[in-house]
This record gives structure tokens, sequence and C-alpha cells, in this order.
């Protein structure tokens, strides 16, 4: 059996464009993504839209036709029915530390910590700290064009007051007089 176009445009789509297993995009490799068969075809794994999951080349490469057979055997993380945070958690170096047996079987197996995603998602990470610090920027700028507005209001306020200060002054002086 053969994956029709519109089958892989689901899958494609359905993943976000990005690998699940390891999440690098089709912006990051410069092309689309392959798609693996979970439960692998060699072993009696169907083309439904179920046993489909979008792959990036060195995770489909790595995964081969891995499937547990025996009740022994280490179960992959199956990324279409589990979070990966229920398997991994991401260190700030960047690298993966897994929380379960899957996940230091998966981890083994697709090479999750293999040096160009560490340092890929250590790239990610730091983009997000930058544009948090984008925004946190721009919202002290915004508040600060307020105080200024507010300020110069006072200003107004006080130059009206003196204003009126200086008349009553006057009439005083005036009468006084
Ligand atoms: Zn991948």
């Amino acid at each position: 059996m053969t994956i029709t176009v519109d089958v892989r445009e689901q899958v494609r789509q359905r993943a976000n464009f990005a690998c699940e297993f390891c999440g690098v995009t089709e912006i990051d490799t410069g092309g689309q993504l392959t798609i693996d068969h979970f439960q692998p075809s060699t072993k009696q794994g169907s083309d439904n839209l179920k046993n489909l999951v979008y792959c990036c080349i060195h995770c489909n490469q790595y995964k081969l036709n891995y499937w547990s057979t025996h009740a022994n055997d280490p179960v992959l993380w199956n990324p279409r029915h589990e979070p990966h945070s229920k398997h991994f958690l991401e260190l700030k170096d960047g690298t993966l530390h897994p929380l379960t047996p899957t996940g230091t079987f998966t981890l083994k197996r697709l090479r999750l910590n293999r040096s160009p995603l560490v340092a890929h998602r250590l790239q990610k990470r730091q983009h997000t700290e930058e544009m948090s610090l984008l925004t946190r920027y721009q919202n002290t700028i915004e508040l600060i064009e307020k105080m200024h507005i507010q300020l110069s209001e006072l200003i107004g306020e006080q130059q009206k007051l003196l204003k009126e200060q200086k008349r009553l002054l006057t009439l005083l002086f005036e009468n006084w007089h």
C-alpha cells in the first residue's frame, strides 16, 4: 500500500510541520520530513492515519523498524498517544532527561540527545528568552510613554494654578494700594 498525497498532507499539517519525535521543523531542515509507520509496515503496521507519524530523516533512520513484539521488549514512545512531558524533562543545557523506562529507551534508540539536536534546543530556548526580554522592554517603553503624558498633564495643571495665583496676587496688590 502507498500513502496518498492527501494523507501525507494531513499528517504534515497535524504535526504542525515538525518531527513528532524531536521537534525539528521543515523550516529547520529546509524541506519536507518523512512519514513513519509507528508500527512498521513490515510488522503488520497499517497506512491508517492513526499509525502514521511525521518524522525527520534522522529519527526515522534511528527508529528503523523497531516494534516491541514480546511482553518484555522495551516500548518506544508514541508521540501520537502521549505527551513529550510524560517521558522527558528538558534540562537547562538542552539535553533531555528520561522520566520513564519508555523515555530511557526512546532517548537511546532515537539518539534524542544527539549534539545538533541539543544545540537546536538551546537555540530555541535562547530565542524564547530573547523574545520575552523584548516584550518586557516594549512594555517598559509603553509605561514610560504613559508616565510622560501624565507628567506633561501635571505640568499643564501646575501652570494654570500658577497663573491663577499670579492673578490673585496682582488683585491683592492693587487693592492694598
Ligand atoms: Zn526527529
